[in-house]
């Protein structure tokens, strides 16, 4: 089997056998705050099999539309309750964008708006993750499709029949809708609330509706009744509709309608769901083909499904600052959608994370390897495929190491580890890494990766044996015996030390660790004490 991204870009290619038709993917996130990392999942299946599709050789477009007609339904805690309260139920391009304390600022405008302000910070995480105009990808709001009239007659076809509308809701999901329900809202002409209104008569041209004072929870409606056309805008379908809306209503860019590709959350994909639902309507209301599906899982963080609008968990933005964006593609990617991602950042995952992109990197480069599934993993994970060049990856770990010690210049030791010069794709790539390395320590490393080379002998240095002290001893001499002695090597007669001596492995190597950084665990005895200055340790080890 191929790996996954081939593998589906392969069927989509057989279910759009017309080489010379463009494949239109699409996606969505309405914009109701602060999105969440899991969001990312969505975005990052549909962006690589755009790329992939064109890289097949057939040209693929993924449209990522940004929701902002949606009612305000909630509140994320970041937000000003009070100050806020009066805006719910009105769609949220009609809201005003919070300022730094969460409170709105007043002042509306087709660019500046609460939907822009939370799809604009979204787009940016995924524009540096290498998704953009130049690379098949293209960002649409909601409201530029509303306004322009794209979904007008399909809002007339939905609307014609309440009645089959209904009996797809029943048949699908079991969801039983009172019998003059219409899939229709009215953004209300004196309150400018839609969640709060009700369609209760279409005559195929104007509806009538009412905006009820308590109709939702969460939004109080002003009492108004008016009649009104329901197009370019001003009426809003309820969203499983509006899915299938989507699906078949799509303006492409070779003047047809509707969408090709387009995956969906586990969530929606549940028998009897929203997919369900508004697969039924596409077909039988709107006779229009259902786009190919691709059901995903969720990307777990620290073991739960994060919530952004509960301002628990972590934003998209938060975590694209932590890692660069090819690691966080990797991330993504080498995951099957069908396979729930759990991430939990703290610990060792970012160094882990970086070891078998390193190994899938490795594989790529080495063609001949036999699992070249691993390889394109890591050729998925790039921002630029053409422009792949081999460079040296440093470990890791091992730069996260080197950051923590003073005077110690980290590009010259990559340069002895790979053991030949660094070009200058390997030295932008080490000094990327050791960025990111004081990142991680700062803010995710365990104790153990954690050190700082104590310049005083430090005072747990009182609780060592006098086994220990002649431990020491020995390495110090075998230092001053032998000036050139290389990390593993050295690693390897320190071992012997330890069996000459009678300490237990444990013993022995946290009274390294004691005499120089005051702790009982640190970073492994060959780099380190490769890494510092010979004579700062012979003469720490002789005077104990
Ligand atoms: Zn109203």
């Amino acid at each position: 089997m191929a790996f996954w991204v081939d593998d589906i870009a392969d069927q989509i290619i057989a279910a759009n056998p017309d080489k010379d038709r463009e494949i239109i993917l699409r996606d969505e996130k309405t914009a109701s705050g602060k999105v969440h990392i899991g969001s990312l999942r969505g975005v990052i299946i549909h962006g690589v099999l755009a790329e992939a599709l064109n890289q097949k050789g057939r040209k693929a477009t993924f449209y990522y539309e940004i929701n902002d007609v949606d009612p305000m339904d909630g509140l994320p805690v970041y937000l000003d309750e009070e100050a806020y309260t009066p805006y719910m139920g009105m769609p949220l391009k009609d809201i005003p964008a919070p300022d730094e304390n969460g409170r709105p600022t007043g002042e509306v405008t087709p660019e500046n708006n609460f939907a822009r302000h939370y799809g604009n910070e979204f787009i940016e995480v995924i524009e540096k993750l290498g998704f953009n105009e130049q690379n098949h990808t293209k960002f649409i709001w909601a409201s530029d499709l509303y306004a322009a009239g794209n979904y007008d007659e399909w809002i007339k076809k939905a609307c014609e029949n309440p009645g089959r509308v209904r009996e797809i809701y029943r048949k699908a999901s079991g969801s039983v809708k009172r019998e003059n329900w219409n899939p229709l809202q009215i953004v209300c002409e004196k309150c400018g609330k839609v969640g709060p209104t009700t369609v209760f008569d279409f005559d195929g041209e104007l509806a009538t509706y009412v905006c009820e004072k308590d109709k939702v929870t969460w939004a109080a409606g002003c009492g108004h009744e008016g009649k009104v056309a329901p197009f370019g805008g001003r009426g809003k379908i309820p969203w499983k509709v509006e899915w299938a809306i989507k699906w078949a209503g799509f303006p492409r860019p070779d003047n047809e309608i509707g969408v090709d590709v387009e995956g969906s959350g586990k969530d929606h994909n549940a028998a009897g769901g929203s997919h369900d639902v508004s697969s039924g309507i596409c077909k039988e209301i709107l006779k229009a083909p259902v786009p190919f599906n691709i059901p995903y899982e969720f990307f777990l963080f620290g073991g739960a499904k994060m919530s952004a609008s509960k301002g628990l968990g972590a934003t998209a933005k938060e975590v694209s600052e932590t890692m660069p964006p090819e690691l966080l593609r990797f991330l993504m990617v080498r995951s099957k959608p069908n396979k729930p991602i759990d991430f939990e950042i703290s610990g060792d995952t970012i160094p882990r994370l970086y070891d078998n992109h390193d190994e899938c990197a490795r594989i790529y480069f080495d063609k001949k390897s036999e699992t070249p599934d691993l390889g394109r993993a890591f050729h998925y994970a790039q921002l630029d495929p053409e422009k792949i060049t081999e460079k040296y990856f440093p470990r890791f770990s091992k730069m996260a190491f080197m950051v923590q010690i003073p005077h110690l210049d980290p590009l010259e030791e990559v340069a002895k580890m790979k053991e030949a010069p660094l070009t200058n794709d390997d030295k932008t790539e080490a000094r990327e890494r050791a960025e990111f390395a004081k990142m991680w320590l700062n803010n995710f490393a365990g104790e153990r990766a954690k050190f700082e080379i104590q310049q005083q002998v430090p005072e747990l240095a009182s609780t060592l044996t006098t086994d220990q002290k002649v431990f020491l001893k020995s390495i110090a001499d075998l230092l001053q015996a032998n000036p050139d002695l290389g990390g593993e090597e050295l690693h390897g007669q320190i071992h012997e030390l330890k069996n000459k001596s009678k300490l237990e492995p444990r013993d022995a190597f946290s009274a390294i660790y004691i005499a120089l950084l005051g702790k009982e665990s640190g970073p492994q005895a060959g780099w380190f004490l490769e890494a510092l200055e010979r004579d700062f340790v012979i003469k720490r080890f002789g005077e104990l």
